[in-house]
C-alpha cells in the first residue's frame, strides 16, 4: 500500500552530517529520526552529500507537497556532476528549481537538493497514481490530469539520456539504495517506484546503457529495489558495485554521557579481593572512590602516627633532660624519608 493517510514528515529534523549512510538508517532519518552513525559495509551504504540549503529549498509556495505516495526516477539530460547538481538545485529560466530531491552523480554519490515540493514529475496519469497507491500493476500513462510534484519524490540521475551516455555501476546502485531508503521509510514495496516515462505521456526517462551491461529497465530497477528491501541491513544489494564509494571514517565526538557510562558501567571489572562477599564486579567509579577513601585513611593514620611519635618524644624528654626532642624527631623523620625515597626508586 502506498501511504494514504497522515503525511510523514520527510526530511524534517534530519542530521546527515555523516556522509556514508547505511540505507535503512537513512530511511529512518528521512522520516524525522535523527540519523545515528552506524558502521556499514561499502556495499550497503548510500553516500549522500547535503547540497547547500537543501532542507528549505522547495516550491511549497507554488502548490501542495504531500501526502507522498511514491518515488520517481529520471535522467537529468545533462552531464557533469557538479554542474548538474547546481542545475537541479536552482533550475533554469524555463523550469524553476528545485528540479528533484536527489541528484544521482556519476561518482555514486547522491546530492540532496530539496526537501519539499520540486519540479520533476509534472502532470501525469491519475490512474498510474492510484496503481502506485495500491501497489498494483501499472497501467500505461495516457493522461496528464494529476499533479505529480505533490506526490512523488524525484531522483535525477546525471545522464544525457541519449542512449549512449552510460550510467556508472555506482550511480545505478546509489539510485537503488536511495529508492529503497524512501520505500523503507514509508513502508512501501518496490511497486511504489516508477520511472518518469511511466507517469507522463511523451517522457522517455530513464533510459540508457548501464556500465557492465544491460540498459535501464524500470522492471529490473524495481526488482533490484525489492532485493534491497528484502536484504537485512548491512548486506549487499543485488547490483554489487565494482567501485564502491570510499568509506569515510568520521571521528565520533565523545559525549559527556559516553564518559559517564564508561565510569559507571558494571559487570566488566572484577571486584578487588577486599570487596564484600557476593559483590563480584565493580564499576570503575567504585574503584576510584575506594582508592580515594583508602588514601584518606592512610593519610589520617600517618598524621596520627607522627603525632604519637612527637608525644612519646616529649614524654621521654620530660623524664630525661639529656633527650633533645627536636633532634630525636629529626632522626625519625630522616629515616622515614629514606624509606619513602627507597620505595619510589623501587616502583
Ligand atoms: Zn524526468
Amino acid at each position: 500500500m502506498g501511504e494514504t493517510g497522515s503525511q510523514l514528515v520527510p526530511w524534517a529534523s534530519t542530521n546527515l552530517s555523516h556522509r556514508d549512510c547505511n540505507e535503512p538508517m537513512m530511511a529512518r532519518s528521512i522520516v524525522g529520526v535523527t540519523l545515528l552513525y552506524v558502521p556499514s559495509t561499502p556495499a550497503s551504504s548510500l553516500h549522500v552529500v547535503e547540497h547547500r540549503n537543501w532542507r528549505t529549498n522547495n516550491r511549497n509556495h507554488k502548490g501542495p507537497w504531500g501526502p507522498t505516495h511514491g518515488v520517481m526516477i529520471h535522467h537529468s539530460v545533462s552531464s557533469g556532476d557538479d554542474s548538474s547538481v547546481e542545475l537541479c538545485y536552482n533550475g533554469h529560466s524555463a523550469l524553476p528549481g528545485p528540479l528533484c530531491h536527489g541528484v544521482g552523480r556519476n561518482d555514486g554519490v547522491v546530492a540532496l537538493v530539496s526537501a519539499g515540493r520540486a519540479n520533476h514529475a509534472g502532470s501525469g496519469d491519475g490512474d498510474v497514481l492510484r496503481a502506485v497507491i495500491n501497489e498494483a500493476a501499472l497501467p500505461s500513462a495516457n493522461e496528464a490530469d494529476t499533479d505529480g510534484n505533490r506526490h512523488f519524490y524525484g531522483l535525477e540521475i546525471v545522464s544525457l539520456g541519449d542512449n549512449k551516455d552510460t550510467y556508472t555501476k555506482g550511480q545505478y546502485q546509489a539510485a537503488v539504495l536511495w529508492a529503497a531508503a524512501l520505500c523503507r521509510a514509508h513502508g512501501w514495496s518496490e511497486r511504489s517506484v516508477i520511472g518518469h516515462k511511466e507517469w507522463q505521456p511523451g517522457k522517455i526517462d530513464p533510459r540508457g546503457p548501464i556500465e557492465g551491461g544491460g540498459s535501464f529497465s524500470m522492471n529490473q530497477f524495481r526488482a533490484d529495489v525489492r532485493a534491497q528491501l528484502a536484504a537485512k541491513p548491512g548486506t549487499a544489494p543485488a547490483p554489487a558495485p565494482t567501485n564502491p564509494p570510499k568509506q569515510e571514517n568520521p571521528a565520533m565526538p565523545v559525549s559527556t554521557d559516553d564518559v559517564r557510562k564508561f565510569w559507571t558501567t558494571d559487570g566488566i571489572l572484577k571486584a578487588p579481593s577486599t570487596a564484600a562477599p557476593g559483590n563480584t564486579h565493580w564499576t570503575p567509579d567504585s574503584y576510584i572512590r575506594d582508592i580515594h577513601a583508602r588514601l584518606r585513611a592512610v593519610q589520617g593514620t600517618l598524621d596520627a602516627t607522627n603525632a604519637t611519635i612527637r608525644t612519646m618524644a616529649e614524654a621521654l624528654a620530660a623524664r630525661d633532660d639529656a633527650v633533645d626532642v627536636d633532634a630525636l624527631i629529626q632522626v625519625i623523620e630522616t629515616r622515614l624519608e629514606g624509606v619513602r625515597v627507597r620505595l619510589e626508586m623501587e616502583s
